[in-house]
């Protein structure tokens, strides 16, 4: 345990399951939300940990994705679901997004913007390099909706909104 840790999960640390339990879904314009996150460096039982209470805060919402930083903790770190089935959910630590092939563009929302649905433009292709929640490599490829969330997410964990991906610019005859 560390104390005097800058990063989110040091500080969860210290709180131990309280601290899980209280973590709630975070809005815009919620500062941590802008925030890029911090590699995850511990694979233990308190990311764990934290990775269920993130799973019960997306279902709650009937949400496919939830990054950490949306509950405040900033990491580099997702759990998603694309489908609601049980043997689907999966924790994402550490992405990285590699080889995105063409173009689709297709309606988003996010947990931490209610109000707002937006059609936005995603990679329809592409490949997921990461760890799971107990360090092991993860190498995959997807497209279409699973590709999505992985977009989403990882966006998340560099602080890009989806206001970002919104294209105000074009609309309002910009560049
Ligand atoms: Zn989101």
């Amino acid at each position: 345990m560390n104390v005097a840790g800058v990063n989110g999960l040091e500080y969860a640390y210290t709180f131990k399951c309280p601290m899980y339990d209280d973590l709630k879904i975070i809005y815009y314009p919620d500062p941590r939300l802008r925030k890029v996150s911090e590699p995850v460096t511990r694979f233990d039982e308190n990311l764990a940990r934290l990775a269920s209470r993130m799973f019960e805060l997306m279902r709650e919402e009937q949400g496919v994705g939830l990054a950490a930083p949306q509950v405040g903790i900033n990491l580099r770190m997702f759990v998603m679901n694309h489908d609601g089935k049980p043997e689907n959910d999966r924790i994402i630590v550490n992405p990285q997004l590699l080889d995105a092939e063409g173009n689709e563009t297709s309606e988003e929302g996010c947990l931490s913007l209610p109000d707002i649905r937006a059609q936005i433009d995603r990679a329809a292709k592409l490949v997921l390099r990461a760890q799971d929640v107990t360090g092991r490599p993860i190498e995959e490829k997807a497209e279409g909706f699973i590709a999505r969330i992985w977009q989403h997410e990882t966006d998340h964990l560099n602080g890009i909104l989806l206001l970002d991906r919104m294209g105000f610019t074009r609309q309002n005859g910009g560049t």
